[in-house]
Protein backbone atom coordinates (compact mmCIF):
# COMPACT_ATOMS: atom_id res chain seq x y z
CA UNK A 1 0.00 0.00 0.00
CA UNK A 2 1.17 3.54 -0.70
CA UNK A 3 0.66 6.79 0.78
CA UNK A 4 -0.12 10.17 -1.00
CA UNK A 5 2.36 12.58 -0.60
CA UNK A 6 1.16 16.26 0.40
CA UNK A 7 2.12 17.58 -3.01
CA UNK A 8 2.38 21.41 -3.22
CA UNK A 9 -0.78 22.91 -4.80
CA UNK A 10 0.31 23.78 -8.31
CA UNK A 11 -0.95 22.92 -11.42
CA UNK A 12 2.61 21.05 -12.53
CA UNK A 13 2.13 18.65 -9.69
CA UNK A 14 3.10 15.73 -10.52
CA UNK A 15 1.05 12.62 -10.27
CA UNK A 16 2.26 8.45 -10.16
CA UNK A 17 0.89 5.33 -10.66
CA UNK A 18 2.31 2.13 -9.82
CA UNK A 19 2.01 -1.55 -10.85
CA UNK A 20 3.46 -5.11 -9.78
CA UNK A 21 4.76 -8.57 -11.00
CA UNK A 22 5.67 -11.38 -8.72
CA UNK A 23 9.28 -9.60 -7.85
CA UNK A 24 8.91 -5.97 -8.33
CA UNK A 25 7.08 -2.92 -7.70
CA UNK A 26 7.34 -0.44 -10.15
CA UNK A 27 6.22 3.72 -9.21
CA UNK A 28 6.08 5.77 -12.37
CA UNK A 29 6.07 9.37 -11.95
CA UNK A 30 4.10 12.12 -14.55
CA UNK A 31 5.56 14.95 -14.11
CA UNK A 32 4.10 16.36 -17.72
CA UNK A 33 7.53 18.26 -18.48
CA UNK A 34 9.54 17.84 -21.84
CA UNK A 35 12.93 18.35 -20.12
CA UNK A 36 13.08 16.17 -17.46
CA UNK A 37 16.88 14.63 -16.78
CA UNK A 38 18.57 12.00 -14.25
CA UNK A 39 19.35 15.35 -12.07
CA UNK A 40 16.06 16.40 -11.25
CA UNK A 41 15.25 13.02 -9.51
CA UNK A 42 16.44 12.02 -6.29
CA UNK A 43 15.38 8.61 -5.24
CA UNK A 44 15.74 6.29 -2.18
CA UNK A 45 14.88 3.00 -0.64
CA UNK A 46 15.75 2.57 2.88
CA UNK A 47 14.05 0.53 5.56
CA UNK A 48 10.84 -0.36 3.24
CA UNK A 49 10.13 3.41 2.80
CA UNK A 50 10.32 4.44 -1.20
CA UNK A 51 11.22 8.48 -1.22
CA UNK A 52 11.32 10.20 -4.67
CA UNK A 53 12.19 13.83 -4.64
CA UNK A 54 11.67 15.76 -7.83
CA UNK A 55 12.62 18.68 -8.76
CA UNK A 56 10.33 20.77 -11.18
CA UNK A 57 11.29 24.54 -11.65
CA UNK A 58 11.62 25.93 -8.86
CA UNK A 59 9.27 23.71 -6.68
CA UNK A 60 10.51 20.37 -4.76
CA UNK A 61 8.04 17.37 -4.47
CA UNK A 62 8.28 14.36 -2.35
CA UNK A 63 6.45 11.39 -3.01
CA UNK A 64 6.98 9.04 -0.03
CA UNK A 65 5.58 5.78 -0.02
CA UNK A 66 5.77 2.65 2.40
CA UNK A 67 6.01 -1.07 0.76
CA UNK A 68 3.15 -2.68 3.47
CA UNK A 69 4.46 -5.76 2.94
CA UNK A 70 5.88 -8.93 1.25
CA UNK A 71 4.29 -9.73 -1.77
CA UNK A 72 2.55 -12.99 -0.09
CA UNK A 73 1.00 -14.67 -3.37
CA UNK A 74 1.25 -15.07 -7.33
CA UNK A 75 -1.27 -11.94 -8.13
CA UNK A 76 -0.56 -13.07 -12.07
CA UNK A 77 -1.37 -16.77 -11.38
CA UNK A 78 -4.92 -18.58 -11.28
CA UNK A 79 -7.74 -17.26 -8.50
CA UNK A 80 -8.84 -19.61 -6.32
CA UNK A 81 -12.24 -19.94 -4.50
CA UNK A 82 -13.60 -22.30 -1.72
CA UNK A 83 -16.69 -24.63 -3.04
CA UNK A 84 -18.09 -26.69 -0.55
CA UNK A 85 -18.83 -30.58 -1.55
CA UNK A 86 -23.15 -30.57 -2.27
CA UNK A 87 -23.39 -34.01 -3.92
CA UNK A 88 -21.40 -37.17 -4.92
CA UNK A 89 -22.95 -39.80 -7.29
CA UNK A 90 -21.38 -43.31 -8.85
CA UNK A 91 -21.23 -43.19 -12.62
CA UNK A 92 -19.26 -46.35 -13.04
CA UNK A 93 -16.88 -48.80 -10.87
CA UNK A 94 -14.09 -46.07 -10.57
CA UNK A 95 -16.19 -42.93 -11.61
CA UNK A 96 -18.19 -40.15 -9.56
CA UNK A 97 -20.14 -37.04 -10.36
CA UNK A 98 -19.54 -34.35 -7.77
CA UNK A 99 -21.68 -31.25 -7.17
CA UNK A 100 -19.59 -28.32 -6.66
CA UNK A 101 -21.22 -25.11 -4.58
CA UNK A 102 -19.46 -21.84 -4.95
CA UNK A 103 -19.34 -19.45 -2.45
CA UNK A 104 -22.44 -16.97 -1.97
CA UNK A 105 -20.13 -13.99 -3.24
CA UNK A 106 -18.65 -15.72 -6.61
CA UNK A 107 -20.30 -15.66 -10.03
CA UNK A 108 -18.57 -17.99 -12.64
CA UNK A 109 -19.66 -19.81 -15.45
CA UNK A 110 -17.33 -22.15 -16.95
CA UNK A 111 -17.03 -21.73 -20.84
CA UNK A 112 -17.58 -24.87 -23.42
CA UNK A 113 -14.31 -26.93 -23.16
CA UNK A 114 -12.63 -25.04 -20.39
CA UNK A 115 -11.24 -26.90 -17.28
CA UNK A 116 -10.60 -25.63 -14.09
CA UNK A 117 -8.22 -26.71 -11.23
CA UNK A 118 -8.80 -28.00 -8.27
CA UNK A 119 -6.63 -27.65 -5.42
CA UNK A 120 -6.46 -29.70 -2.15
CA UNK A 121 -3.53 -29.89 1.11
CA UNK A 122 -2.16 -33.74 0.77
CA UNK A 123 -0.36 -34.70 3.55
CA UNK A 124 1.07 -30.97 3.64
CA UNK A 125 1.54 -30.71 -0.16
CA UNK A 126 -0.28 -28.66 -2.36
CA UNK A 127 -1.62 -30.60 -5.51
CA UNK A 128 -3.26 -29.31 -8.42
CA UNK A 129 -5.22 -30.75 -11.23
CA UNK A 130 -7.65 -30.04 -13.80
CA UNK A 131 -10.85 -31.20 -14.83
CA UNK A 132 -13.60 -30.52 -17.20
CA UNK A 133 -17.25 -29.51 -15.72
CA UNK A 134 -19.73 -31.13 -17.28
CA UNK A 135 -23.76 -30.98 -16.91
CA UNK A 136 -25.42 -32.71 -14.54
CA UNK A 137 -27.30 -34.80 -16.90
CA UNK A 138 -27.99 -35.07 -21.11
CA UNK A 139 -31.18 -35.81 -20.17
CA UNK A 140 -34.53 -34.36 -21.59
CA UNK A 141 -34.54 -30.64 -21.38
CA UNK A 142 -31.09 -30.24 -21.79
CA UNK A 143 -31.08 -26.57 -21.33
CA UNK A 144 -33.03 -26.48 -17.90
CA UNK A 145 -30.76 -28.07 -14.90
CA UNK A 146 -32.31 -28.66 -11.51
CA UNK A 147 -29.83 -26.24 -9.99
CA UNK A 148 -29.34 -22.54 -11.88
CA UNK A 149 -26.14 -23.56 -13.34
CA UNK A 150 -24.08 -20.46 -11.86
CA UNK A 151 -24.12 -21.77 -8.46
CA UNK A 152 -23.54 -25.37 -9.14
CA UNK A 153 -20.46 -27.01 -11.16
CA UNK A 154 -20.66 -30.45 -11.70
CA UNK A 155 -17.23 -32.66 -11.79
CA UNK A 156 -17.02 -36.27 -13.30
CA UNK A 157 -13.38 -37.80 -12.16
CA UNK A 158 -12.35 -41.26 -12.40
CA UNK A 159 -10.70 -42.31 -9.32
CA UNK A 160 -6.66 -43.91 -9.74
CA UNK A 161 -6.38 -46.09 -6.01
CA UNK A 162 -2.46 -45.09 -6.79
CA UNK A 163 -3.07 -41.71 -7.78
CA UNK A 164 -1.64 -38.51 -6.17
CA UNK A 165 -4.94 -36.16 -6.18
CA UNK A 166 -8.33 -38.56 -7.05
CA UNK A 167 -8.00 -41.18 -3.82
CA UNK A 168 -7.79 -37.67 -1.16
CA UNK A 169 -10.65 -36.31 -3.42
CA UNK A 170 -13.02 -39.06 -3.28
CA UNK A 171 -12.34 -38.39 0.85
CA UNK A 172 -13.95 -35.40 1.04
CA UNK A 173 -17.13 -35.74 2.98
CA UNK A 174 -20.43 -33.99 2.15
CA UNK A 175 -20.04 -30.23 3.07
CA UNK A 176 -16.03 -30.35 2.89
CA UNK A 177 -14.37 -27.68 0.75
CA UNK A 178 -12.16 -27.92 -2.08
CA UNK A 179 -10.49 -24.69 -3.70
CA UNK A 180 -11.43 -24.29 -7.45
CA UNK A 181 -9.54 -22.29 -10.17
CA UNK A 182 -10.56 -19.69 -12.81
CA UNK A 183 -11.42 -21.58 -15.94
CA UNK A 184 -8.78 -22.36 -19.13
CA UNK A 185 -9.11 -23.04 -22.25
CA UNK A 186 -8.64 -23.10 -25.99
CA UNK A 187 -11.66 -24.44 -27.06
CA UNK A 188 -14.14 -21.55 -28.63
CA UNK A 189 -18.03 -21.50 -28.69
CA UNK A 190 -17.40 -19.90 -31.90
CA UNK A 191 -15.86 -22.89 -33.21
CA UNK A 192 -19.53 -24.49 -33.31
CA UNK A 193 -21.12 -21.89 -35.36
CA UNK A 194 -22.19 -22.40 -38.45
CA UNK A 195 -22.04 -25.91 -38.08
CA UNK A 196 -22.81 -28.76 -40.23
CA UNK A 197 -21.12 -32.37 -38.65
CA UNK A 198 -20.26 -32.73 -35.78
CA UNK A 199 -17.84 -36.01 -34.70
CA UNK A 200 -16.54 -36.53 -31.11
CA UNK A 201 -13.81 -39.19 -30.87
CA UNK A 202 -13.85 -39.43 -26.41
CA UNK A 203 -11.72 -42.48 -24.76
CA UNK A 204 -12.50 -42.69 -20.67
CA UNK A 205 -12.67 -39.60 -19.09
CA UNK A 206 -11.60 -37.65 -22.53
CA UNK A 207 -15.60 -37.45 -22.75
CA UNK A 208 -16.11 -34.92 -19.88
CA UNK A 209 -15.56 -31.91 -22.38
CA UNK A 210 -17.47 -33.55 -25.25
CA UNK A 211 -20.41 -33.55 -22.34
CA UNK A 212 -21.39 -29.57 -22.72
CA UNK A 213 -20.52 -29.16 -26.77
CA UNK A 214 -22.99 -32.28 -27.21
CA UNK A 215 -25.50 -30.40 -25.12
CA UNK A 216 -24.73 -26.81 -26.80
CA UNK A 217 -24.72 -27.91 -30.50
CA UNK A 218 -28.00 -29.80 -30.45
CA UNK A 219 -29.45 -26.71 -28.64
CA UNK A 220 -28.09 -23.99 -30.41
CA UNK A 221 -26.62 -24.63 -33.83
CA UNK A 222 -29.18 -25.00 -36.14
CA UNK A 223 -27.35 -25.93 -39.41
CA UNK A 224 -26.19 -29.05 -37.78
CA UNK A 225 -27.34 -32.44 -39.44
CA UNK A 226 -25.22 -34.61 -37.73
CA UNK A 227 -23.49 -35.24 -34.45
CA UNK A 228 -21.75 -38.58 -33.64
CA UNK A 229 -19.69 -40.09 -30.91
CA UNK A 230 -17.14 -42.40 -31.00
CA UNK A 231 -16.49 -43.55 -27.31
CA UNK A 232 -12.96 -45.71 -26.47
CA UNK A 233 -13.43 -47.57 -23.15
CA UNK A 234 -11.59 -50.62 -22.06
CA UNK A 235 -14.51 -52.83 -20.63
CA UNK A 236 -18.69 -51.95 -20.64
CA UNK A 237 -18.39 -51.14 -17.21
CA UNK A 238 -15.97 -48.25 -17.95
CA UNK A 239 -18.37 -46.44 -20.57
CA UNK A 240 -19.76 -43.16 -18.54
CA UNK A 241 -23.09 -42.19 -19.00
CA UNK A 242 -23.75 -44.79 -21.05
CA UNK A 243 -27.89 -45.43 -20.78
CA UNK A 244 -28.09 -41.54 -21.27
CA UNK A 245 -26.20 -41.41 -24.30
CA UNK A 246 -28.03 -44.69 -25.80
CA UNK A 247 -31.82 -42.87 -25.00
CA UNK A 248 -30.32 -39.09 -26.24
CA UNK A 249 -29.34 -41.21 -30.11
CA UNK A 250 -32.79 -42.99 -29.42
CA UNK A 251 -34.63 -39.41 -29.30
CA UNK A 252 -32.56 -36.96 -30.70
CA UNK A 253 -32.38 -38.31 -34.82
CA UNK A 254 -29.65 -36.29 -35.48
CA UNK A 255 -26.99 -37.84 -32.66
CA UNK A 256 -25.31 -40.88 -33.21
CA UNK A 257 -22.86 -43.18 -30.41
CA UNK A 258 -20.52 -45.64 -31.53
CA UNK A 259 -18.67 -47.80 -28.17
CA UNK A 260 -15.34 -49.32 -28.75
CA UNK A 261 -13.39 -51.46 -26.31
CA UNK A 262 -10.06 -52.36 -26.33
CA UNK A 263 -10.76 -55.22 -23.36
CA UNK A 264 -14.11 -56.64 -24.54
CA UNK A 265 -15.39 -59.90 -23.13
CA UNK A 266 -15.86 -62.10 -26.23
CA UNK A 267 -20.29 -61.35 -25.92
CA UNK A 268 -19.27 -57.65 -27.05
CA UNK A 269 -20.96 -57.43 -30.37
CA UNK A 270 -19.49 -54.05 -30.83
CA UNK A 271 -16.50 -52.18 -32.43
CA UNK A 272 -13.13 -53.16 -30.60
CA UNK A 273 -9.36 -52.31 -30.43
CA UNK A 274 -8.03 -49.16 -30.31
CA UNK A 275 -8.02 -45.92 -32.30
CA UNK A 276 -6.84 -46.58 -36.03
CA UNK A 277 -7.23 -45.51 -39.57
CA UNK A 278 -9.42 -48.11 -40.67
CA UNK A 279 -11.56 -47.04 -37.11
CA UNK A 280 -11.62 -42.81 -37.90
CA UNK A 281 -11.75 -43.02 -41.81
CA UNK A 282 -15.55 -45.16 -41.64
CA UNK A 283 -16.54 -42.92 -38.48
CA UNK A 284 -15.52 -39.28 -39.84
CA UNK A 285 -17.06 -39.34 -43.13
CA UNK A 286 -18.63 -35.89 -44.58
CA UNK A 287 -21.85 -36.88 -45.57
CA UNK A 288 -21.58 -33.98 -48.69
CA UNK A 289 -18.31 -33.08 -50.11
CA UNK A 290 -18.26 -29.21 -48.58
CA UNK A 291 -19.90 -29.73 -45.46
CA UNK A 292 -18.42 -27.61 -42.66
CA UNK A 293 -17.38 -30.35 -40.13
CA UNK A 294 -15.60 -30.29 -36.78
CA UNK A 295 -13.75 -33.30 -35.23
CA UNK A 296 -13.29 -32.81 -31.28
CA UNK A 297 -10.85 -35.94 -29.82
CA UNK A 298 -10.10 -36.22 -26.38
CA UNK A 299 -8.03 -38.73 -24.09
CA UNK A 300 -5.12 -39.91 -22.86
CA UNK A 301 -2.27 -37.98 -23.89
CA UNK A 302 -1.27 -40.67 -26.50
CA UNK A 303 -4.35 -41.37 -27.82
CA UNK A 304 -5.11 -37.79 -28.61
CA UNK A 305 -1.67 -37.08 -30.40
CA UNK A 306 -2.69 -40.46 -32.39
CA UNK A 307 -6.14 -39.19 -33.78
CA UNK A 308 -4.73 -35.91 -34.73
CA UNK A 309 -1.80 -36.90 -36.32
CA UNK A 310 -4.64 -40.05 -38.25
CA UNK A 311 -6.86 -36.71 -38.74
CA UNK A 312 -4.75 -35.23 -41.12
CA UNK A 313 -3.73 -38.13 -43.08
CA UNK A 314 -7.57 -38.64 -43.78
CA UNK A 315 -6.80 -34.52 -45.34
CA UNK A 316 -8.92 -32.79 -42.06
CA UNK A 317 -7.61 -29.28 -41.97
CA UNK A 318 -6.18 -28.10 -38.80
CA UNK A 319 -9.02 -25.87 -38.53
CA UNK A 320 -11.66 -28.98 -38.57
CA UNK A 321 -9.81 -30.92 -36.07
CA UNK A 322 -10.22 -29.58 -31.80
CA UNK A 323 -7.25 -31.50 -29.95
CA UNK A 324 -8.08 -31.26 -26.04
CA UNK A 325 -4.24 -31.14 -24.27
CA UNK A 326 -2.75 -30.55 -21.27
P1 LIG B 1 -1.93 -39.53 -10.96
O1 LIG B 1 -1.04 -39.46 -9.76
O2 LIG B 1 -1.71 -38.54 -12.03
O3 LIG B 1 -1.95 -40.99 -11.54
C1 LIG B 1 -2.95 -41.45 -12.49
C2 LIG B 1 -2.73 -42.91 -12.79
O4 LIG B 1 -1.53 -43.07 -13.49
C3 LIG B 1 -2.63 -43.80 -11.56
O5 LIG B 1 -3.20 -45.05 -11.82
C4 LIG B 1 -1.16 -43.91 -11.34
O6 LIG B 1 -0.80 -45.09 -10.66
C5 LIG B 1 -0.67 -43.92 -12.78
N1 LIG B 1 0.65 -43.31 -12.91
C6 LIG B 1 1.08 -42.16 -12.39
N2 LIG B 1 2.35 -41.92 -12.74
C7 LIG B 1 2.72 -42.95 -13.51
C8 LIG B 1 3.90 -43.30 -14.19
N3 LIG B 1 4.99 -42.51 -14.15
N4 LIG B 1 3.92 -44.44 -14.91
C9 LIG B 1 2.84 -45.24 -14.98
N5 LIG B 1 1.68 -44.96 -14.36
C10 LIG B 1 1.64 -43.86 -13.63
N6 LIG B 1 -9.91 -36.47 -15.20
C11 LIG B 1 -11.17 -36.75 -14.84
O7 LIG B 1 -11.41 -37.78 -14.17
N7 LIG B 1 -12.20 -35.92 -15.20
C12 LIG B 1 -12.01 -34.78 -15.93
O8 LIG B 1 -12.96 -34.05 -16.22
C13 LIG B 1 -10.67 -34.45 -16.31
N8 LIG B 1 -10.39 -33.34 -17.01
C14 LIG B 1 -9.10 -33.07 -17.39
C15 LIG B 1 -8.82 -31.92 -18.12
C16 LIG B 1 -7.54 -31.66 -18.55
C17 LIG B 1 -7.24 -30.40 -19.33
C18 LIG B 1 -6.50 -32.57 -18.24
C19 LIG B 1 -5.10 -32.31 -18.71
C20 LIG B 1 -6.76 -33.69 -17.48
C21 LIG B 1 -8.05 -33.95 -17.04
N9 LIG B 1 -8.33 -35.06 -16.24
C22 LIG B 1 -9.63 -35.34 -15.91
C23 LIG B 1 -7.25 -35.86 -15.63
C24 LIG B 1 -6.90 -35.29 -14.22
O9 LIG B 1 -6.36 -34.00 -14.34
C25 LIG B 1 -5.88 -36.14 -13.46
O10 LIG B 1 -4.78 -36.37 -14.27
C26 LIG B 1 -6.48 -37.47 -12.99
O11 LIG B 1 -7.58 -37.21 -12.13
C27 LIG B 1 -5.45 -38.32 -12.24
O12 LIG B 1 -4.98 -37.61 -11.13
P2 LIG B 1 -4.31 -38.31 -9.87
O13 LIG B 1 -3.41 -37.29 -9.25
O14 LIG B 1 -5.32 -38.95 -8.98
O15 LIG B 1 -3.49 -39.48 -10.50
P1 LIG C 1 -8.40 -45.49 -19.99
O1 LIG C 1 -7.04 -45.88 -19.52
O2 LIG C 1 -9.58 -46.14 -19.36
O3 LIG C 1 -8.44 -45.71 -21.57
C1 LIG C 1 -9.61 -45.48 -22.32
C2 LIG C 1 -9.31 -45.82 -23.76
O4 LIG C 1 -8.31 -44.95 -24.27
C3 LIG C 1 -8.73 -47.21 -23.97
O5 LIG C 1 -9.73 -48.19 -24.03
C4 LIG C 1 -8.03 -47.06 -25.31
O6 LIG C 1 -8.92 -47.16 -26.38
C5 LIG C 1 -7.55 -45.61 -25.26
N1 LIG C 1 -6.14 -45.54 -24.93
C6 LIG C 1 -5.60 -45.59 -23.69
N2 LIG C 1 -4.27 -45.48 -23.78
C7 LIG C 1 -3.97 -45.34 -25.09
C8 LIG C 1 -2.77 -45.17 -25.81
N3 LIG C 1 -1.60 -45.14 -25.18
N4 LIG C 1 -2.84 -45.04 -27.15
C9 LIG C 1 -4.02 -45.09 -27.79
N5 LIG C 1 -5.18 -45.25 -27.15
C10 LIG C 1 -5.17 -45.38 -25.83
O7 LIG C 1 -8.57 -43.90 -19.91
P2 LIG C 1 -8.79 -43.01 -18.62
O8 LIG C 1 -8.11 -43.66 -17.45
O9 LIG C 1 -10.24 -42.66 -18.49
O10 LIG C 1 -7.96 -41.72 -18.97
C11 LIG C 1 -8.50 -40.65 -19.66
C12 LIG C 1 -7.42 -39.66 -20.02
O11 LIG C 1 -8.03 -38.51 -20.61
C13 LIG C 1 -6.56 -39.17 -18.87
O12 LIG C 1 -5.22 -39.28 -19.27
C14 LIG C 1 -6.94 -37.71 -18.72
O13 LIG C 1 -5.86 -36.90 -18.32
C15 LIG C 1 -7.39 -37.35 -20.12
N6 LIG C 1 -8.33 -36.22 -20.15
C16 LIG C 1 -7.93 -35.09 -20.77
C17 LIG C 1 -8.77 -34.00 -20.82
C18 LIG C 1 -8.34 -32.73 -21.52
O14 LIG C 1 -9.10 -31.82 -21.66
N7 LIG C 1 -7.12 -32.63 -21.97
C19 LIG C 1 -10.04 -34.09 -20.25
C20 LIG C 1 -10.43 -35.27 -19.62
C21 LIG C 1 -9.56 -36.34 -19.58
Amino acid sequence: KSQVPDLPAKEISPSYDWFQTESLVTIVIYTKQKDMDSESVIVDYQDGCFRAEIVIKDYSYLLHTELSHEIQEDITGLYYRKCQLISKVDVTHDTKLYCLMLPPGTHLQVPIGHHVYLKQTVTGTEIVKPYTPVLETLHSNLKESLHPNNKYIYIMIKIYHTGLFTPYFNCLQIGDCVSLSNPEGTFKKSQLQELEELFLVAAGTGFTPMIKILNYALTNITNLRKVKLMFFNKTEGDILWRNQLEQLADKERRFEVEFVLSEPTCEWTGKQGRISLPLLSEFVKRSLEDSRVLICICGPALFTEQGIRLLKDLNFSQEEVHGFTA
